[in-house]
């Protein structure tokens, strides 16, 4: 299908309705590789916020007395229903937040659905206790309870896949959910509500878009909302912790990283470069994935033969042009706020000493697509910048974009240092075919996650958080729920 090129209204989904916000106001949705408004989404008040947990408050009772095995049935519809729906919600995504089409339809849409049915495989997991005999006269046991009304927060990298992975789980543990989009994305989310809302009784999962201090904040802080669960910035993480600090809540933070891709001598060195650069940071989305692999590691030996690659498969492979076209790899950058600041990056880099290997130009021509529909919109090319130390703060800081540093390193203990030397944790590469090499990166990188010989692979098989400043907790079926103690007397 094709989206219509009027502009479409949407709207929260609330108890069920689709609702305008209170104040009837709108908040204009710009398509990025255009610079031009698609769309619009209801800017929500508190009231809308207020409305939204009062709905999931009431649901919550019907939605947590099923068992199991029906909550496993809903999910597992709304799994076929994301894939009946696929081509729209693809094109939604891509439109939204410019990430190409090739990778929302291909990849996003089918994971998405595999998200929903392993949570409906589950649901039994997350009501099962353990029983403990306490000698002859008592009895003890636990039992995994759901804890009520969830809020979700929203990025807009990712706007659907951090929805799934939160409303899945949460709901499969027979919470309900109240999900909040990035104001500068959220027309996908507002639909996907809709369609799970064709399915779920009223009230147990509601979308609403708007401000992240008015509407988040009001979410977060609501006394009945029992957990929270970002996907964010650190700094939005800061501010969560510090308005719920009276009304302490658990909390899930998945946050920002600075990833480091490590290429040893003994790599398969041509699969290292299209590893590190097309897959670990700049195509799809452009390089604003959390997981981006921003600083490249490189032994000195390889070092001059691997930047002749990775240049290589750059110019060869990286094509920017309409997201919503499939032959095109790279889209922009998702929107204008976020533009000027990658390209505050570039330049910072350059200012830092950081010689431009590829790339560096965010308007003129070159790897910039050149079509004039395409002139307005926030096109940065993919990006390489060689530096001489870790400690810079292009180094340091997440650029969130198709940018990347290159640095040198002689030994392996050198490389695992520079790696553990920032103040995130969240994903990290490791290009070599070395076995024992690789186990002992592994378990010497301060990472969530760490991938050897590839890079961003992610799946509901295997949990996916962060360490140090990229986060706590994950979502899984589990986090949605509590224990509870009892104790029995028998004698
Ligand atoms: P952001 O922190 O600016 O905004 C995230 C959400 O928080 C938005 O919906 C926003 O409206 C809301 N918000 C802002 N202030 C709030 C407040 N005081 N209370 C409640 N909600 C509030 O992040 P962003 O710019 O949308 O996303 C980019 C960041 O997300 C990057 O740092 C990226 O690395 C990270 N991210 C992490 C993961 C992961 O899984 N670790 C995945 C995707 C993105």
């Amino acid at each position: 299908m094709k989206i219509a090129n009027e502009i479409r209204n949407y709207q929260n989904v609330i108890n069920g309705n689709r609702t305008h916000s209170s104040s009837g106001k709108q908040i204009d949705s710009i398509d990025p590789s255009t610079g031009k408004v698609w769309a619009t989404i209801p800017s929500s008040t508190i009231e809308d916020a207020e409305s939204a947990v009062a709905a999931a408050r009431n649901a919550f009772e019907g939605w947590s007395s099923l068992s199991a095995l029906v909550r496993a049935d809903y999910l597992r519809k709304i799994g076929d229903l994301i894939v009946q729906h696929g081509e729209e919600l693809a094109e939604l995504e891509t439109r939204d937040n410019g990430w190409v089409i090739r990778e929302t339809s291909y990849g996003l849409i089918p994971s998405l659905a595999s998200y929903w049915y392993d949570a409906a495989g589950a649901t039994a997991a997350g009501s099962k206790g353990d029983t403990v005999q306490l000698g002859s006269s008592s009895v003890g046991y636990t039992l995994r309870e759901p804890f009520g009304v969830i809020v979700g927060i929203l990025p807009w990298n990712s706007p659907l896949f951090t929805f799934t992975v939160k409303a899945a789980y949460a709901l499969a543990a027979g919470n309900t959910i109240i999900l909040k989009p990035s104001e500068l994305a959220s027309v996908s989310s507002l639909r996907y509500g809709e369609l799970i809302n064709e399915i779920l009784p009223p009230g147990t999962l509601n979308v609403v878009s708007g401000d992240g201090v008015e509407v988040g904040n009001t979410l977060v802080c609501h006394p009945s909302v029992s957990r929270v669960s970002l996907t964010g910035s650190g700094n939005t993480a800061s501010a969560i912790a510090q308005s719920t600090a009276r009304n302490p809540k658990p909390m899930t933070f998945e946050l920002g990283g600075k990833s480091p891709n490590i290429i040893f001598e003994d790599a398969d060195l041509e699969k290292a470069a299209q590893g590190v650069t097309l897959n670990g940071i700049f195509t799809g989305n452009a390089g604003q994935i959390c997981v981006g692999g921003s600083r490249i590691l490189i032994q000195r030996s390889i070092f001059d033969k691997m930047i002749m690659k990775m240049k290589e498969a750059i110019t060869e492979h990286s094509k920017l042009g309409d997201p919503m076209h499939p032959e095109s790899s790279m889209g922009p950058i998702a929107n204008a706020i976020h533009y000027e600041k990658v390209c505050s990056y570039i330049e910072l880099g350059k200012k830092e000493g950081g010689e431009i290997i590829i790339g560096g130009r965010h308007g003129g021509q070159s790897l910039l697509p050149d079509h004039p529909h395409l002139a307005e919109g926030f096109w940065v090319e993919p990006t390489l910048i060689k530096v001489t130390s870790n400690s810079l703060r292009i180094c340091q800081e997440e650029v969130f974009g198709p940018v990347a540093t290159v640095i040198p390193f002689d030994t392996e203990e050198e490389a695992i240092n520079m790696a553990n030397d920032t103040a995130y944790g969240l994903g990290a590469g490791v290009w070599t075919t070395n076995l024992n090499r690789a186990h002992r990166m592994i378990r010497k990188l301060e990472s969530g996650n760490v991938w050897v010989n590839t890079y961003r692979t992610v799946g509901p098989e295997l949990p996916f958080g962060g360490q140090k400043g990229s986060g706590y907790g994950v979502d899984s079926v589990l986090e949605f729920t509590r224990e509870k103690t009892c104790y029995i007397e028998i004698g």
